[in-house]
């Protein structure tokens, strides 16, 4: 899932008008982002499941450090942290908040392989509610996320454009591209191109 994620980030841009949209979609992939690291050095693995869609939520995620509960908790207060300090305290939480939704988001996609604490030191089942075994359906499920946010975040720029006495057009244009590139991004996911 990254469309999902990036739609999120437009929506939440309608009422965080205070954050830059590039930091809210960095936050909503900031999980993804640590993993590259630790899945280059073979700390966090990606398994695949046999017969599944081959790509797209075909895998099993051994990602059970950046996607355990606890250690999304804690790199979504390492990255509102600095955030808070840049754009106020407010800014800081939305920050935090939207980095801890790729969680939860990624909870309603994965087969069951995000644990608790990190490297499931504990032994407790690991969770995910698995839509991915239905890839039509979380197909689905991000792009209504991304048209969704796209509209919020349009919603908000017009009425924003009113207020300053703007074009519209920006505001509209924005919208449509927020609204394509998500849209390119999930063709790309599915197809197994881009995970
Ligand atoms: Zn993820």
């Amino acid at each position: 899932m990254i469309t999902g994620h990036f739609g999120l980030a437009a929506g939440v841009k309608s009422w965080a008008t205070q954050v830059p949209l590039w930091a809210l979609m960095f936050a909503a992939v900031w999980l993804d982002i640590v993993f590259v690291p630790l899945f280059l050095s073979g700390i966090e693995t990606i398994e695949t499941v046999p017969g599944a869609h081959i790509g797209y939520g075909g895998a099993i995620i051994h990602a059970d450090y950046t996607h355990s509960l606890v250690g999304a908790v804690l790199l979504s207060a390492l990255l509102g942290w600095p955030a808070g300090l840049l754009w106020g305290p407010r800014s800081g939480m939305t920050i935090g908040l939207v980095s801890f939704s790729h969680w939860i988001l990624d909870l309603a996609v994965h087969r069951p392989d995000l644990p608790i604490p990190p490297g499931n030191m504990l032994g407790l089942p690991k969770l995910g509610f698995g839509l991915w075994r239905i890839p039509v359906a979380s197909a689905a499920l991000e792009f209504a996320i991304l048209v969704a946010g796209a509209y919020l975040y349009w919603r908000a720029a017009l009425a924003a454009c009113d207020a300053k006495g703007r074009s519209k057009a920006t505001a509209s244009l924005s919208a449509a591209l927020i609204l394509l590139f998500g849209l390119f991004v999930l063709i790309l996911d599915v197809a197994g191109v881009a995970q």
